[in-house]
Parts: structure tokens; C-alpha cells; sequence
């Protein structure tokens, strides 16, 4: 006997009202029957067919299956049941309509490793239900007939001993009906099919029992013809999918889920691409790297190669550093406080707001300049600026002939390389480009400075100045700060630069710029690589200190790093939690949906822990997108002139993918445990809906 039901009852339980779905059921079911259920509407068909296909528990009685008791039956126990020995018809198609019609058929085929195999069953089960043409049509566009057959074919490829079928005609046209039914017989060959119908009209000429319901209780049992148990059925054996196999269904059905709504995949995606470039923004705009370093490198723009000299007492003559120079074989270059980056400011063409700093630096190894040479290195971001910022240099009579333009993605500095002679000549002149100077109590800017013999010791002329009244007036230059000097004439104009330019007498203009400097506090000297001068750092002679500008050295305020580190971690976790919070609510959202595909899974005999890992690729593959989206956005805004962006470091990359795949697996999990832990019928009732 295949199956047997001894006093099965169900109670319902919904807040607190008891409901008697079926009780004192005892029934025998066995190979070849075709039995017909009918009675009226909530007399407790439904839940027969529920318990006996363990979409539902029963409380009473036992049901045994070819003749052992279930009720001890574990929660994995029953899904290996369903999953071998059920295949399920409802009334109201039960697909999934996103799915095509052999994608619906696949999904019960799953025990079949072979993916053209599995095609192969598929279409010929298609073909058998007569939607061969149909096949590559998603659900959502069939028919009412053809979906039941979809369902039929699907039961079909389960290829399970018992076939349920609760009012499987129950939505169907006459014609459709008839054809469904005759399907239904066609199956039925070796195996038990109980069909719950309102019209047996359709089935009677195929039924070989009938049975009625009344109030729960079998009111009539009648064998219509007996079943032929002249053939022995082969029960089959069935072996446990391996780990492997698994493993492929999981990523298979993942990836069907995915593509099954491309809409809301598409949705979350760009969600997730939103949240990504979000982040990505708030760590550019605090500083460009997540945490705040804890040391900084001794020099602003640190060069290879090259040692900060100081002593003791803080003084430096130049005939010590060159001795130095000599004893470590290094270049060399005195100077004064600053090291050797200065930096000018440059009104962007975009507009008179922003400015761009530039860092002017000795390079003697990276690149070998001759005198009036210069190499400009800036962001792809400013390469609109880059003629504007050359010109500058190059028009400001600072020694400056050939600036070459070298654009960059990862750095946002602007920095401006020169050569040895344009620094002992030149620097003061380029150091003076666009400098500071007051006139009266108002802040002007110099562009640059030139020799005009006519004026006398003292005074100066101001060359574009035509928009000022400053005729008379004193000014006192930045880069000669000790010294007033006297504008004698505001309108003279040189329409070739944009400028101011101080005219000054030679003698003024030789005491600015071709002062000797003889001794400072800090002097610099310059090796080929950092081991090089590692190796001359250790060699110093007593009393010298050297280390190199790339060195780290600690921040002063610790504390205060730290804090800004914990706003910046608080601000990061806030605007993860808000994304996560809108992508959880667009998901759940939909997960009716999904609750709906899930317990078909379930029906199909899929088992739990496939279908729930299957969301977890399903939420992997909507985060792939971000992979190379998000780099590529930050590429082009690298390359938009004017944003100032640089591309984002790897660092960042990481943090931020990581930071992505955690929100969208946490959605996933909390999904899982939403939909977890229900009754099979109970979602198909709340899904259908
Ligand atoms: P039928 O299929 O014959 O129309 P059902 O088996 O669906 O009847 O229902 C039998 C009885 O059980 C009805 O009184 C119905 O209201 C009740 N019932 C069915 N499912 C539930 C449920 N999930 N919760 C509470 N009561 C239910
Ligand atoms: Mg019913």
C-alpha cells in the first residue's frame, strides 16, 4: 500500500479559533488509482490533498507511507518526501510567471546533473503537453489552459508516485478543462493521482474511485473500477544529490532568480551603485583616504633620494653642506626656511572662485632639466586649466622658456618641476609669481616683476592697474617685505598678460631678486634613490641630522586625530545603514513576490537550504555591477575638468565593494529569515493573493 491514512485529523489555529480542517480521514491509496475528491466548499478537500502532500502537519492519526508511520517525521524528513514522492497541480497554475515555460519545467529537474539533459526531458515534457511552440514564453503571457499544462509538465519531470491536483480545472474554460484532464490521465500510469474537483463531469470517464467530503469526515467511498495491481511498480532509488551538484543548483537557481526580474535587479543595482559612489564622495570628501594617518611625511611634496641636513644649533653654513655634499657624494641646495616647493595661486578658467595650488619643486633625478625647462604634472581633472596654468609661468619673465604637460589620475596636486639652474637663478622670480602685496590696507596681487630704468630708487609703477585709483599710494611687497615703495604711474596697460606687473628700477629689482643666500636652517641634500641616501644618512658627521623627506614622522595632535577617525567611521556606518535600510525596503517590497517563487521552489522539492542560498547569489549578482562601475565613474569624474577628483585608490576600491557585498548579504539573510519558518500553504495563500 502506498499510502495510508488511519484518523488523520488537522485543527486550524488562527488567533485562538479552532478550526477543524479534516478529522477521522481514513483512506488507502495505492499505485494506478485516478481518485476524484469532491464535496463542498470548505468541507476540507484542500487540506487532505495539503496532508497528504505535506504541504501542511497533521495533529491527529497517522498517515503512513508505503506502510511506515510519518509522524515522527523531521522538518528535512518531510522535504525528502515531497521532494520524491509529490508533484503538485493547483488551481491556480502555482508558476512562476517570470520563468519561461522550459525554465518552469527545468526547475523540477534539478536532480539531473546534466544541463542539456535536463533541457533535453524539459522540452520533451513540453512536447507532451502540446506547448512545444510556447516554450521560450514567459509564464505571465500564457493562457489560463496553458499554464495548467506548464504545471502538468513540471509535475511531469518531478516524475513522483503521487500526483496531487486540487481543483486543477478550477480557472479553466470548457475546452481547456477537457484537455487538462485527459493530460491528467495520460500521466497517471503507474502512479496515484488524487484530483480535488468542483466538476467531476471532466474526470468521471477516467476516475476509478470517488470520494466524497463532508464536513471534514469521508462521507463516500466508491471504487469505480479497481485499480490493476497486476503490475508491480519499480519503486525507484533515488540518490542523494552530491555536494557538487548541489552546489550548481544553488548558483543555477541564483542566477535564474536574477534574471527572472530584470527590472528589480536593475533596481537594486543601481541602488547599490548609488550607495557605492555615496560613499566613495564622503571618503574623497574627508581627505580622499578613510582614516586620517597617524604620521605624516616630513615634506609636503616628499622627493626619493633627497635628505633634510639641519644641526643642533640650527645653523647651516653653505660651506658645511657643501663639505657634507662632497663627504656623501650628494647634490645639494641651500636655501632658506622652506624647503624648495612654494606655491602660487591661479584663478581657474571655470571661474574666479577656486584656485589651484602649485608646487613648485627641485626635481634633479626624475627629471634631468636643463635651464628654462620645466615639466607640469597635474590632475586629467584640470587639463582644461593646463595652458592657463603654463602661461602663467611661462609669461611672468621668471626664466621659464618650455613647459612640458604631464597629466595624472591618482594624485589631485599640481606640481611644477624645475631643474637646478632655474632654481638658484629663478626661484625667487617664480617663488614671486602671483605674490602678496598691500597697498594702504587693501590686499593686491603681483603677477610679476620687471626692470623699468626710468624709475627712481623707491618707486614703482604698476602696470595694469587701470581699475584702481592707487596713484601716490605706498606699497609693500611680499617678497621684499622690509621696503615701501611708491606707485608713481597706475595707467599704463599690457594687453598681453592679465596681470599686474611691478616696474621697479634695476637696482630695487636686483636687491629682490638676485640676493645670495648664504646660509639657512634647514638645507637639503639629493641622492638617486632613498637607500643611496639612507646609506650617506648614516655617514653623516657628528652634529649633522639628516632624514629623509619621505620619512614619517608623527602628527602632533594624536588625539585629535583620533577623534576625526571616529567621526569619519560614524559617518561612514550611518550612511551604510541608511543604504541598507533602502535597499532592505525595496526588497522587501518585493518579497511577496519572491515568497510566492520560493514556495513553488519548495513545492518542487527543491529543498529549503538550496533556495535560500540561491539568495545569496541572487544579491552576489546585483552587486557585480559595482564592480566596474563604480571605477569607471570615478574614472570619468577624474576626467571632467574642473572636478578636482583624483581616482580612487584601492584601498578604497576594497573598502567600499566589501562594504557593498556586506549590505546586500545582510538583506539577503534578513529576507531568508523572513521567509523561512512558514507553511507551505500558508504562503501559497498569502502569495496568490
Ligand atoms: P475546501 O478545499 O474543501 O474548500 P479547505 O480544506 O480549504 O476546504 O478548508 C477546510 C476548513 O479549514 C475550512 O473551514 C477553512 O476555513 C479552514 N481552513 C483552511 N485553511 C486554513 C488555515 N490556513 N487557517 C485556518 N483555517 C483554515
Ligand atoms: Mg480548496
Amino acid at each position: 500500500m502506498l499510502l495510508k491514512l488511519q484518523n488523520i485529523g488537522k485543527i486550524y489555529d488562527s488567533n485562538d479559533i479552532l478550526t477543524i480542517g479534516i478529522r477521522g480521514v481514513n483512506l488507502e491509496l495505492d499505485y494506478n488509482e485516478f481518485v476524484i475528491i469532491e464535496g463542498e466548499s470548505g468541507s476540507g478537500k484542500s487540506t487532505l490533498l495539503n496532508v497528504i502532500g505535506a504541504n501542511d502537519t497533521y495533529e491527529e492519526g497517522e498517515l503512513y507511507f508505503e506502510g511506515m508511520e510519518t509522524s515522527h517525521y523531521s522538518e528535512s524528513e518531510w522535504e525528502k518526501y515531497r521532494e520524491q514522492n509529490i508533484a503538485t497541480v493547483f488551481q491556480d497554475f502555482n508558476i512562476i510567471e517570470n520563468l519561461t515555460v522550459l525554465e518552469n519545467v527545468e526547475l523540477a529537474l534539478l536532480r539531473i546533473e546534466n544541463r542539456s539533459e535536463r533541457i533535453r526531458i524539459a522540452k520533451s515534457l513540453i512536447e507532451r503537453v502540446g506547448l512545444s511552440k510556447q516554450a521560450n514564453q514567459k509564464g505571465s503571457r500564457l493562457s489560463g489552459g496553458e499554464k495548467q499544462r506548464t504545471v502538468i509538465a513540471r509535475a511531469l519531470a518531478k516524475d513522483s508516485p503521487i500526483i496531487l491536483a486540487d481543483e486543477p480545472t478550477g480557472n479553466l474554460d470548457v475546452k481547456s478543462s477537457k484537455e487538462v484532464a485527459a493530460l491528467l490521465k495520460e500521466v497517471s500510469k503507474d502512479k496515484l493521482v488524487i484530483v480535488v474537483t468542483h466538476n467531476p463531469e471532466y474526470f468521471h470517464q477516467y476516475a476509478t474511485r470517488k470520494v466524497r467530503i463532508y464536513d471534514g469526515r469521508v462521507s463516500e467511498d466508491t471504487v469505480i473500477e479497481k485499480p490493476d495491481t497486476s503490475r508491480k511498480v519499480e519503486k525507484k532509488v533515488v540518490k542523494p544529490a552530491t555536494k557538487k551538484q548541489n552546489l550548481k543548483n544553488t548558483f543555477w537557481l541564483g542566477v535564474l532568480n536574477y534574471k527572472s526580474r530584470p527590472r528589480f535587479t536593475s533596481l537594486m543595482s543601481c541602488a547599490l551603485i548609488i550607495a557605492a559612489i555615496t560613499v566613495f564622495m564622503v571618503l574623497t570628501l574627508f581627505s580622499g583616504s578613510l582614516i586620517q594617518p597617524m604620521t605624516a611625511t616630513l615634506d609636503e611634496v616628499p622627493i626619493e633620494g633627497k635628505v633634510i641636513v639641519s644641526t643642533e644649533d640650527g645653523l647651516l653654513e653653505e660651506m658645511e653642506v657643501s663639505q657634507i655634499a662632497g663627504a656623501t657624494e650628494a647634490g645639494y641646495f641651500l636655501e632658506d626656511n622652506d624647503i624648495s616647493s612654494f606655491t602660487i595661486e591661479i584663478a581657474k578658467a571655470s571661474g574666479m572662485l577656486d584656485a589651484y595650488t602649485v608646487h613648485c619643486v627641485y626635481a634633479p633625478y626624475q627629471y634631468a632639466l636643463e635651464a628654462g625647462n620645466a615639466v607640469l604634472v597635474l590632475p586629467s581633472s584640470a587639463s582644461k586649466d593646463a595652458e592657463t596654468i603654463k602661461n602663467t609661468f611661462l609669461g611672468a619673465n621668471a626664466g621659464l622658456h618650455t613647459i612640458e604637460v604631464e597629466k595624472t589620475l591618482t594624485s589631485n596636486q599640481v606640481i611644477l618641476y624645475i631643474g637646478y639652474d632655474d632654481l638658484t637663478q629663478n626661484g625667487k622670480k617664480i617663488e614671486a609669481i602671483n605674490s602678496e602685496m598691500k597697498i594702504g590696507d587693501d590686499t593686491a596681487i603681483a603677477y610679476t616683476f620687471e626692470i623699468n630704468e626710468a624709475l627712481l630708487p623707491g618707486e614703482v609703477n604698476l602696470v595694469n592697474s587701470n581699475f584702481w585709483d592707487v596713484k601716490d599710494k605706498g606699497v609693500v611687497l611680499s617678497v621684499k617685505a622690509n621696503q615701501a615703495y611708491t606707485i608713481v604711474n597706475d595707467d599704463e596697460l599690457n594687453e598681453s598678460v592679465s596681470g599686474v606687473i611691478v616696474q621697479m628700477n634695476a637696482e630695487d629689482y636686483n636687491a629682490i631678486f638676485n640676493e645670495v643666500i648664504v646660509e639657512g636652517e634647514e638645507s637639503c641634500l639629493y641622492f638617486a634613490t632613498d637607500e643611496l641616501a639612507q646609506a650617506a644618512i648614516a655617514k653623516l658627521p657628528e652634529g649633522y641630522i639628516g632624514l629623509l623627506s619621505t620619512s614619517e614622522i608623527f602628527v602632533q595632535d594624536a588625539g585629535e586625530v583620533f577623534t576625526t577617525n571616529i567621526i569619519y567611521y560614524l559617518a561612514l556606518i550611518a550612511i551604510s545603514f541608511c543604504f541598507a535600510m533602502i535597499i532592505s525596503i525595496i526588497f522587501m517590497r518585493s518579497i511577496k513576490i519572491y515568497q510566492t517563487d520560493f514556495t513553488v521552489y519548495r513545492t518542487l522539492g527543491i529543498s529549503r537550504r538550496i533556495s535560500s542560498r540561491s539568495l545569496y547569489i541572487q544579491m552576489a549578482l546585483m552587486f557585480v555591477p559595482t564592480l566596474f562601475l563604480l571605477p569607471l565613474i570615478s574614472f570619468v569624474a577624474t576626467v571632467i575638468p574642473g572636478s578636482g577628483m583624483t581616482f580612487i585608490s584601492l584601498g578604497n576600491y576594497i573598502f567600499i565593494e566589501i562594504l557593498m557585498l556586506l549590505i546586500v548579504e545582510i538583506v539577503a539573510y534578513g529576507f531568508n529569515k523572513n521567509i523561512s519558518g512558514q507553511s507551505i500553504r500558508k504562503s501559497l495563500r498569502r502569495g496568490s493573493k
